[in-house]
């Protein structure tokens, strides 16, 4: 009899190595779903990233960090799409954007394939921000018309911790900056071209000074809501919110991007990783596990 991975995720743990759907056979699955039914759905974005990260740093992340997460519970990783909602990033070539509508019935879909397999808790693990309203939408459709739970455990939701703050600025560091190239530099160094990385100039319809930004907004706090909602929009509305219009090459930071480290990275990396495997493991032990 072929070894199967008879408590396939024994396999995973011991062997510290993620179950990636793609690479599991029919087999594998079911044996799998006989004593198990959470998957993690990476979702990440093909996007301009700076002159010195690939267009898949939000692919990138999502999957590799689902992947750690993987390999410490045991849990199947799910890459289901490459492309996302990144209208507001268009400016720049090479970024790939789709309706927030079709992207959210693609996912269902998907989602709903799982489903009738016998997956019961489906995590999206979530990197990218253009992501945060179709991901909310799903979550709801999916526990309001499945008989599977949804949440979100990565950006867009509260169980994914990070670094604490006095680690690095965090404030307006959104995109392609200090944080994000040093989680690059820790799981894809091969693809990161430090040599080109470069601070941004930036100019915001707000103010002149850019780098006093935070201490406006700590004056005027309505100001940081507003200014939510107006940064990372499309070109067309015409208010000056898209990537291309305030920053010069892509990067949203106040921080020296030159600076990004693999060990920033790692740190960081295990943070989330091991947040968000605590709260797997509760869900196992209260959940309602077979
Ligand atoms: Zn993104």
């Amino acid at each position: 009899m072929p070894v199967l991975l008879c408590t396939v995720t024994a396999f995973a743990q011991e062997a510290r190595r993620p179950l990636v759907l793609q690479e599991m056979t029919w087999e594998d699955v079911r044996e799998y779903l006989k004593t198990h039914d959470m998957v993690i759905i990476p979702l990440g974005s093909t996007e301009q990233q700076g002159p010195h990260l690939p267009l898949g740093t939000d692919f990138y992340e999502a999957f590799g960090i689902a992947k750690k997460i993987s390999e410490k519970t045991g849990v199947i990783v799910a890459p289901l799409v490459f492309a996302a909602y990144s209208e507001y990033h268009m400016g720049f070539p090479g970024t790939v954007s789709v309706k927030t509508e079709t992207l959210e019935q693609y996912l269902f879909e998907c989602v709903s394939s799982l489903i009738r397999h016998g997956f019961k808790k489906i995590m999206f693990f979530n990197y990218h921000g253009g992501n945060n309203i179709v991901q909310a939408k799903l979550i709801h459709r999916i526990n309001h018309t499945t008989s599977a739970t949804a949440m979100a455990i990565g950006i867009g939701g509260t169980i994914r911790k990070d670094v604490p703050p006095e680690t690095y600025e965090k404030f307006f560091d959104w995109h392609a900056g200090l944080g994000e190239t040093s989680i690059l530099l820790y799981l894809h160094p091969e693809l990161v071209r430090m040599e080109r990385a470069e601070n941004p100039k930036l100019k915001f319809a707000f103010t002149k000074e850019p780098h006093k930004l935070k201490e406006l907004f700590e004056k005027n706090p309505a100001m940081a809501k507003v200014w939510d909602e107006w940064i990372g929009v499309p070109e067309a509305t015409g208010k000056g919110g898209a990537s291309h219009e305030f920053s010069s090459n892509g990067i949203w930071t106040l921080n020296d991007v030159k600076k990004s480290n693999a060990q920033l990275g790692k740190k960081r990396v295990d943070v989330m990783v091991d947040s968000i495997a605590e709260f797997i493991e509760e869900w196992k032990k209260s959940g309602n596990m077979r």
